[in-house]
């Protein structure tokens, strides 16, 4: 074994065997894959094979695609077979709710060049023919299903990589992590130290163990998982012969069941409601290839409707049950990238759908290690997504409730319940005395909405407009009208602060930094002028004679933030950043009478010349030190008033008291996000995310190509200078009694113009593959994107997508915003545009001016 390499990758299962190849792909050749015991010796060889390409996240479903896309190549590297049986696979509805969810995931799929089609029962039947379809209210085809060997698939990723040059270290456990200080780090195996530059965590069932290696409690759980493989069935032979053909993959959202041909037999699986974590605390290092004792009463129930639903299943002997753990985080979605906090320490665990996943993720974690970017949109499975309250204990409630309803409906406005409440403020008590329906936001308790008093402060769940419509339309209109008051403490603030904080933050953001009391509006973008970021910022007056700046942000983003800040960080340590989290909370007050409430309470003027629209002051509110910023996200007349939660109870007491006799009312997160649909405002990780340009995102304004050499200005130049292909415009959309939910597709009548090739980027300098397969790059916006392919219905096409969205409850309009080809963007016809809504086309109508106070008079008064 070699004592020295540039990398070191920790764990032979697949996810560590494709971060090996890719980063071999990349260009780098001095690295070393260390495995405790055997290649797969984790969950990786007992898989059931299975890989599709459809996930919540259009992103990561674009990187699951490019997996799948993959396997030819390594067969052809390695010359070891995968054992690829593409089969195609149905999705199940036997609930019209469930047809929704698939009208709305077909829909998706429009713009990500994913063929999927709706069809009947009988037709998914004529495919899988042991089932009753009269269980069933309609199905989802995907072509690009099937099902692999997991181990040769792993072997052939392993002898690729040794092909281009990478060493692989077996039975050799890493015992200890350490790291030198310049930054070198010491694996510390059984069989002697290397010191690498970077390390990688692929350690599936153990990541959790190497993470705490390095002082880190990473949010994973592995679970138990059953599948059983029936004996050889004569029907299954039967179809076989007579289609000449395998039968399909079948996901049965009721049963909680998958199930596909497995030799000339049937392999069925199910994600239990009563299912188990496994090593919950500890993960044994003597764990080796074994299988957990299956327990059939535990999968009894999913069996059950199993059997009804495929009674040709049923009749079948069961010749093997088998019981395997495999890793979750709280989501589903893999735990991928460097960790906040560490150098060159990366992640590439947590992914639970290895063989479907794997190679997206060590594409776009060896993009990072090697060009210092993923190249992708990788927010959904950033390891950096979890705050610190995702503990031990919080992961083990998760992951149990994600595991347990993995084939259950997520809607928009459902809440899960698990490990809740996790963080609170102090005025958690009043608010839920207020009756308060509340939200987990980054892990901390937030009113979304207040239920009328006597009725039950509950969501209706529902992909239609539910029981929160009336009360948020009420707290819209009192607070446009009077005055309404909320709780922030839910965003993301920070404090830079030393000696040249100013020039620091000028070179990461696209914005003038303000004088001092002033507040600017700016987006971060990264090297490839890509945006990453969009805050508030006020210069704060100098402490001890040191610069300092308050910033505000996505609360979702802080870690993800925090690791770009420290990254560019100068290394003396002159500038420092503080992340505030829950130790500074926040409530604002909007709407013509908040000035009148504001000046009862601070024993400063004012008024409208004292203290102006985007004006930044310390004051005392209602007796309390603090922090007020003239200027809220409801595009009303308002104010955002931060303190340290010791005295939130007292301002807000002093709120509600000073504010009765101007009609003040509560309002929740869903009323904020209303208003601020109506002055056509983005929300980041929406509108604005990494795979959107900042003249794409219509953020002009903000890019001041003509100020310093900010990080991404060049790219900026140039996508100014070439001009965007895309645009976020808002649209009014004559809905029915559903609203946008984002990712719908929007057509337009196009007739036989033709507005460019319309494409949904995933990334940038991310491979493309042209019609040949072969893989082209680059490092446009458009690498990476799915071209909208066949989507042409007469004169319409599908034109772009949807971000956001929802009832603008003061304009009584339903709106949307979204991304369109920047020909149309200024096109406000009637009649030019419909959007899909749960599969009806709705007409649609761009919308350039925000239709609430287009001048923006009432929040500069
Ligand atoms: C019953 C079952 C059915 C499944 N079905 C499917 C399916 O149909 N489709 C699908 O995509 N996925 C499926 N999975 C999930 C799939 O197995 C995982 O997604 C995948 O195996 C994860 O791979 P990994 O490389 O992250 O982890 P692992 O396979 O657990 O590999 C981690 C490796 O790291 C090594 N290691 C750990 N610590 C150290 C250390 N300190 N030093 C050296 N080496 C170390 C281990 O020995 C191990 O080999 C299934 C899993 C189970 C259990």
């Amino acid at each position: 074994m070699k004592s020295h390499a540039k990398a070191v990758v920790i764990g032979g299962g697949v996810v560590g065997c494709s971060v090996l190849y890719h980063l071999a792909k990349a260009g780098w050749t001095d690295i070393m894959l260390i495995e405790r015991s055997e290649l797969t010796s984790g969950s990786s060889w007992h898989a059931a094979g299975g890989f599709h390409t459809l996930n919540g996240d259009p992103n990561v479903a674009k990187l699951q695609a490019y997996t799948v896309q993959l396997y030819k190549e390594i067969e052809e590297i390695s010359g070891q077979s995968c054992s690829l049986h593409l089969t195609g696979g149905v999705m199940m509805a036997d609930t019209p709710e469930r047809m929704d969810f698939l009208r709305l995931a077909h829909a998706k799929g429009r713009y990500l060049g994913m063929d999927t089609e709706l069809i009947t029962p009988s037709e998914a039947k004529a495919m899988f023919p042991l089932m009753d379809e009269t269980n069933f209210v309609g199905a989802m085809w995907d072509p690009v299903e099937g099902h692999l060997d997991p181990s040769g698939t792993t072997h052939a990723y392993a002898k690729a990589a040794r092909k281009l040059g990478a060493e692989i270290v077996l039975r050799n456990r890493v015992v200890e992590l350490t790291q030198e200080v310049d930054g070198t780090w010491n694996v510390v195996t059984e069989q002697g130290t290397v010191k690498a530059e970077h390390v990688v965590n692929c350690g599936g069932l153990w990541a959790r163990e190497i993470g705490r290696m390095v002082g880190v409690e990473l949010p994973v759980l592995a679970m138990e998982h059953m599948y059983l493989l029936t004996e050889p069935m004569p029907e299954v032979e039967e179809f076989n012969k007579s289609t000449g053909r395998e039968m399909i993959g079948v996901l049965d959202f009721k049963g909680e069941i998958y199930t596909r041909q497995e030799r000339n037999g049937i392999l069925l699986g199910t994600y239990e409601k009563a299912c188990k974590p496994w090593s919950p605390v500890n993960t044994p290092w003597d764990f080796g290839h074994e299988l957990l004792q299956p327990d059939i009463d535990r999968i009894a129930p999913s069996l059950e409707i199993g059997f009804k639903h495929f009674p040709g299943i049923e009749k079948a002997g069961i010749k093997q049950i088998i019981n395997g753990p495999f890793t979750f985080a709280l989501d589903g979605n893999p735990l991928v990238g460097p960790v906040q906090g560490l150098t060159n320490f990366w992640c590439a665990c947590a992914v639970m759908a290895g063989f479907s996943q794997g190679g997206g993720v060590g594409l776009a974690l060896s993009n990072w290690m090697v060009h210092g970017d993923p190249g992708f949109d990788v927010w959904g499975m950033d390891v950096a997504r979890f705050g610190e309250w995702a503990t031990l204990r919080y992961t083990n409630a998760k992951v149990r409730e994600n595991y347990s309803r993995r084939f259950s409906i997520r809607f928009p406005n459902e809440e899960l319940p698990a490990a809740r409440p996790a963080q609170t403020t102090p005025l958690y008590d009043t608010m839920l005395a207020n009756n308060a329906v509340m939200g987990d936001s980054w892990g901390l308790e937030t009113p979304l909405w207040f239920a009328p008093r006597g009725s039950e402060p509950k969501d209706v769940v529902s992909f239609h407009r539910s029981n929160d419509f009336g009360p948020i339309g009420e707290e819209v209109r009192a607070t446009r009208e009077k005055v309404g008051v909320t709780e922030i403490a839910n965003f993301a603030k920070y404090e830079v602060s030393g000696p040249g904080a100013e020039d620091f933050l000028n070179r990461l953001m696209t914005n003038r930094m303000p004088k001092t009391g002033r507040i600017v509006l700016t987006p971060m973008l990264n090297e490839f002028g890509r945006l990453i970021g969009d805050f508030t910022i006020a210069k704060a007056s100098p402490r001890g004679g040191e610069e300092r700046f308050m910033i505000w942000g996505s609360s979702a983003a802080q870690k993800y933030h925090m690791r770009w800040f420290e990254k560019h960080l100068p290394k003396d340590g002159s500038i420092r950043i503080h992340r505030f989290d829950q130790t500074l909370v926040g409530l604002s007050i909007a709407g013509p009478k908040s000035r009148d409430l504001l000046q009862k309470l601070v024993d400063v003027d004012i008024s409208t010349k004292a203290f102006r629209f985007m004006d930044f002051r310390e004051m005392a509110v209602g007796g309390a030190p603090c922090m007020v910023n003239r200027i809220t996200y409801t595009g009303d007349l308002g104010y955002e008033i931060w303190m340290a939660p010791a005295y939130q109870r007292l301002v807000y007491k002093a709120i509600k008291e000073a504010g009765e006799e101007f009609g003040l009312v509560d309002f929740g997160m869903r009323a904020l996000l209303s208003m601020r649909l109506e002055k056509n405002f983005p929300t980041w990780f929406r509108e604005l995310r990494p795979i959107y340009g900042p003249f794409e995102g219509s953020m002009d304004r903000f890019i001041k190509l003509e100020k310093n050499d900010f990080i991404g200005r060049e790219a900026a130049a140039k996508e100014r200078a070439e001009g965007p292909k895309l645009r976020r415009v808002s649209f009014i959309v004559d809905a029915a009694d559903a609203d946008v939910m984002g990712d719908e597709p929007i057509w337009a009548k196009v007739g036989g113009k033709d507005y460019g090739t319309v494409e949904k980027p995933h990334g940038y300098g991310a491979p493309r593959f042209d019609a040949g397969g072969k893989e082209v790059r680059g490092s446009n916006a458009a690498e990476g994107a799915s071209a909208v392919r066949g989507i042409v219905d007469g004169d319409w096409r599908v034109v772009g997508w949807v971000t956001s969205g929802g009832y603008a409850h003061y304009v009584e309009k339903s709106m949307a915003q979204g991304y369109v080809p920047v020909a149309l963007a200024e096109n406000e016809s009637a009649g030019l545009f419909e959007i899909e809504i749960l599969g009806h086309r709705r007409p649609a109508r761009i919308n350039v001016e925000p239709p609430f106070d287009p001048s923006g008079e009432k929040m500069r008064t």
